[in-house]
């Protein structure tokens, strides 16, 4: 088809009006309308890139490179003269370059040191509805910088799928451009009993779909595999197949030479078998292929909690993703697809992926988005915006590693080496460790060696538990060191069956640590690391992973229980099968939370590894320290001095010592205890608080005198200063309180007290009455009717300014009456209750 024919032409126009107008725009076409290798060219013709060039953003190095090559074939140009491309470590770009493909990183990188994107006309970012996390925040970044420094900046986004509600809104204003593109009927059949891959591996399942698919239909086939090693295995099956003879069976994925990879896409006399990851799904699309064999599976990155990291496990893919998939059988004629599934599990699988912002472990973007001078990463304007609690975690975990600066969170000077691997931080920090410790070989298994599931199975058997102590060997310090001893035995037998079964490993699972370990090798290698093959040195390896776990350390409670307290305030219990019995420090590589109580974190410590304490005095010397803390024993019921060594908030030792506390902290402690009601002051009563109430109401009707009122936080003091001396509960209980009011005023202002608002008040008989004072209202006079003859009118206190209530008391000291002038009592009140009260206590006197 001549590329003019292409879907993508139809918009040729729209898009060219477009963009000399507007900024942005969204373009929606399906995979193989001319996207990718088109759209660049247009620009190009139509003199949209006089100054610069266009930069297209890929999420994958295969295709990077592989659309460059297109285009540049299709311009008749070599690669790195008008077209070329940059990855990782990889570039062919020339003076000359007007279309450069590049994967995300590379243009954010650029991005960190140059905000005005020099040379840069258009920005095309590809594939967009795969939602890498590095497109989100590029895009992010680009739009930032468009609103900023480069208002003449064109941004295209171009998408697949017709899912771009969230783009258009986040873009606005943008113009949007659909196509239809062309596609033929497509026939799905699945398969009618659900496969275990385990039982019958999923090439042998493969292999027979295409060899009955082959002499059905007559285009190229297409398969679907996870990965390299699913892919080389698919290969060999197809070959073994005596009704494939006529086939060529071509590998198809990043790890391979260029010269494969490119035969894979070329076209081919006889008819073709490719074999391929999910790199054909949507962004190369090989022409000729009618029938698609889909295993359904795909490596997917993800967080996993129990590692703390991102993983790449085989999953099964998303019916999108398998629909996707299923049309590359479409394009040119009618084709047919088979899903190595049944209909069934088909219904019951995701409709879509989450966007990795969702998914993904975001402690390297933020250390990206950080290194770009970008400090408060909440409030970064995400295309959705990732979990807080994601985000918290992400930044806890660099501080934790000393990638950012626990201040101001900052990045560090480390945390910028650490940006220099194309890897978790954990590793990246791990690896940058291992360098100056001379165990790069080692540390870089063990990274390895955390990525897949773990192979050594668990609840061995006797024969297996017997085998693994003599072929391994005894081990006590790291559960690594007999896992990688297990897996340098397997990888030495070349992951022979018996071999892997004796020693109790899942050989599958051990096979997949090799091509990982290789390229944890050659990143260290590319970084200039030295990773000579010489003897494991225990604590050097065992440092290294301290460094990259130090959030993960436990130490033991006790001797005879598995119980371990954790750095941020967790608890857990350290994994039964653990070869760490005795050290009482460790850090854990695999944590898996259980939930907990009362806002407590429980979680299970697998991978342990032994740590010893001076290491932490070196590696950190800022988060361990050597405190005495003073707090209140509550079984003795005193105050006393401990000793506490502390790493972060772990407290690692805590011992009384005989010391005398500090006066001060203990009084400090015992007021809080006396505040919380748990230790008694017997002194203070309720006449204690009489005088705090006369005080404070003192205060209130007499202001030119000055006075300061108590408040319930002078409390606080005023019982602080009671404690001051003491230690222990039992001397507080009869120590006296009013010394310690008493100076809360003057000796004027206690005389003042005294004489305006007494206790007692002589009234005109001669006869004492006790007053009562109240937070609010006036003071009340209290006394009995015998103790009121001859007692006429109203009272007041404080030189005739405060008016006093009377309350009259029955012989029994029962109010009866509360009133403001005694007369109006005598005259209306009291002769209605005196023959009662006569009759009832004949024996008093009754006027
Ligand atoms: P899109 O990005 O919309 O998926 P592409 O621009 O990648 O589409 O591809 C457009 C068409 O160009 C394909 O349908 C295919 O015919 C052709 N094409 C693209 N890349 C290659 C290649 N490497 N080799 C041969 N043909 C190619
Ligand atoms: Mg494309």
């Amino acid at each position: 088809m001549a590329h003019r024919d292409l879907p993508i032409y139809e918009l040729e126009e729209a898009l060219v009006t477009s963009l000399r107008t507007q900024g942005r725009l969204v373009v929606q076409a399906p995979t193989g309308s001319g996207k990718s290798t088109q759209l660049p060219q247009m620009l190009l013709d139509h003199g949209l890139l006089e100054t610069g060039q266009a930069v297209i953003l890929q999420p994958r190095r295969l295709a990077t490179r592989m659309l460059a090559k297109r285009v540049a074939e299709e311009l008749g140009s070599g690669l790195g003269g008008v077209v070329g491309y940059q990855i990782r470590l990889e570039s062919r770009v020339s003076a000359r370059t007007r279309i450069r493909f590049v994967t995300e990183g590379v243009l954010l990188r650029q991005m960190s040191f140059d905000d005005q994107l020099k040379g840069i006309d258009v920005l095309i970012f590809d594939e967009f509805h795969e939602r890498h996390l590095y497109g989100d925040i590029t895009l992010a970044r680009a739009i930032q910088i468009q609103q900023s420094t480069r208002p003449d900046l064109k941004i295209v986004v171009m998408s697949a799928t017709l899912d771009t509600v969230i783009l258009k809104d986040y873009l606005a204003p943008c113009a949007v451009l659909t196509s239809q593109g062309r596609m033929f009927p497509v026939a799905m059949s699945y398969l009618a009993k659900t496969v275990n891959f385990e039982q019958e591996p999923v090439w042998d399942v493969a292999a027979r779909e295409c060899e009955r698919l082959g002499g059905e239909t007559a285009g190229d086939m297409l398969v679907f595999m996870p990965g390299a090693y699913e892919i080389s295995r698919t290969v060999q099956a197809l070959e073994a197949r005596r009704g494939l003879r006529d086939f060529s069976c071509l590998p198809l994925h990043g790890e391979l030479s260029t010269e494969q990879q490119d035969r894979a896409v070329a076209r081919a006399t006889t008819r073709k078998i490719i074999v391929s990851t999910n790199v054909a799904e949507t962004s190369l699309t090989i022409d000729g292929v009618t029938a698609v064999i889909d295993s359904g599976l795909a490596r997917i990155a993800r967080f996993d909690p129990h590692r703390g990291i991102n993983t790449l496990l085989v999953e099964k893919i998303s019916a999108a993703s398998a629909d996707q998939r299923a049309g590359r059988a479409g394009r040119t004629a009618p084709g047919v697809c088979v899903r190595l599934w049944t209909e069934r599990d088909h219904g019951q699988r995701s409709p879509q992926e989450l966007p990795e912002v969702k998914r993904l472990d975001l402690s390297e973007v933020v250390l990206t988005l950080k290194a770009t001078g970008i400090n408060d990463v909440a409030n970064f304007p995400w295309i959705e915006k990732p979990e807080p609690k994601a985000l918290g975690r992400a930044e806890l975990l660099l501080t934790d590693l000393g990638a950012l600066d626990g201040q101001v969170g900052e990045i560090t000077t480390l945390g910028r080496k650490m940006l220099n691997f194309p890897l978790h931080p954990r590793y990246a920090r791990m690896l940058l460790e291992a360098e100056s410790r001379d165990c790069v070989r080692p540390v870089a298994l063990m990274a390895a060696l955390t990525q897949g599931r773990n192979f050594l199975l668990r609840n061995a058997s006797k024969a297996v538990e017997e085998a693994r102590e003599s072929v391994l060997g005894e081990e006590h310090e790291s559960d690594f060191f007999l896992l990688m001893r297990a897996w340098l035995q397997a990888d030495r037998s070349n992951y022979r069956l018996e071999v892997c079964r004796d020693l109790g490993l899942h050989a599958q699972g051990a096979r997949q640590v090799a091509p990982l370990f290789d390229q944890f090798l050659k990143i260290a290698e590319k970084e200039g690391l030295q990773a000579g093959d010489r003897g494991v040195d225990s604590v050097a390896v065992r440092k290294c992973v301290l460094v990259g776990f130090s959030d993960q350390l436990a130490r033991r409670l006790d001797v005879g229980t598995l119980r371990c307290d954790l750095v941020h305030g967790r608890r857990g219990l350290l994994a039964r099968e653990s070869v760490i019995q005795n050290s009482p420090l460790l850090v854990a590589a695999e944590i898996t939370e259980v939930g907990g109580r009362g806002g407590e974190v429980n979680v299970l410590l697998n991978l342990a590894t032994a740590i010893e304490e001076t290491w932490l005095q070196e590696l950190f010397p800022d988060d361990y320290c050597n405190a005495s803390g003073v707090i209140y024993d509550e079984t003795a019921k005193r105050v006393v001095v401990r000793r506490e060594r502390k790493f972060r908030d772990l407290v690692l030792e805590s011992k009384s010592s005989h010391e005398d506390p500090p006066l001060d902290a203990a009084a400090r402690l015992l007021t809080s205890e006396v505040l919380a009601d748990r230790i008694k002051l017997a002194a203070w009563d309720e006449a204690v608080e009489q005088w705090i109430t006369r005080v404070n109401r003192l205060a209130e009707w007499f202001p030119e005198l000055e006075i300061t009122p108590i408040t319930a936080k002078d409390r606080g003091t005023l019982i602080e200063q009671i404690c001051y001396g003491e230690v222990s509960a039992k001397a507080l209980k009869d120590k006296p309180v009013m010394p310690a009011l008493r100076d809360w005023l003057t000796s004027e202002q206690l005389a003042v007290l005294d004489v305006y608002l007494p206790e007692r008040l002589t009234m005109a008989n001669g006869r004492r009455s006790r007053v009562t004072y109240h937070v609010e209202g006036p003071p009340v006079l209290s006394a009995r009717i015998q103790e009121l003859y001859g007692i006429e009118g109203k009272f007041t206190l404080g030189q005739g300014r405060v008016p006093v209530k009377i309350e009259v008391l029955a012989p029994n000291q029962r109010p009866i009456q509360v009133t403001d002038d005694l007369g109006n009592f005598w005259r209306d009140q009291y002769p209605k209750i005196k023959p009662e009260l006569s009759r009832r206590y004949p024996r008093h006197e009754w006027r």
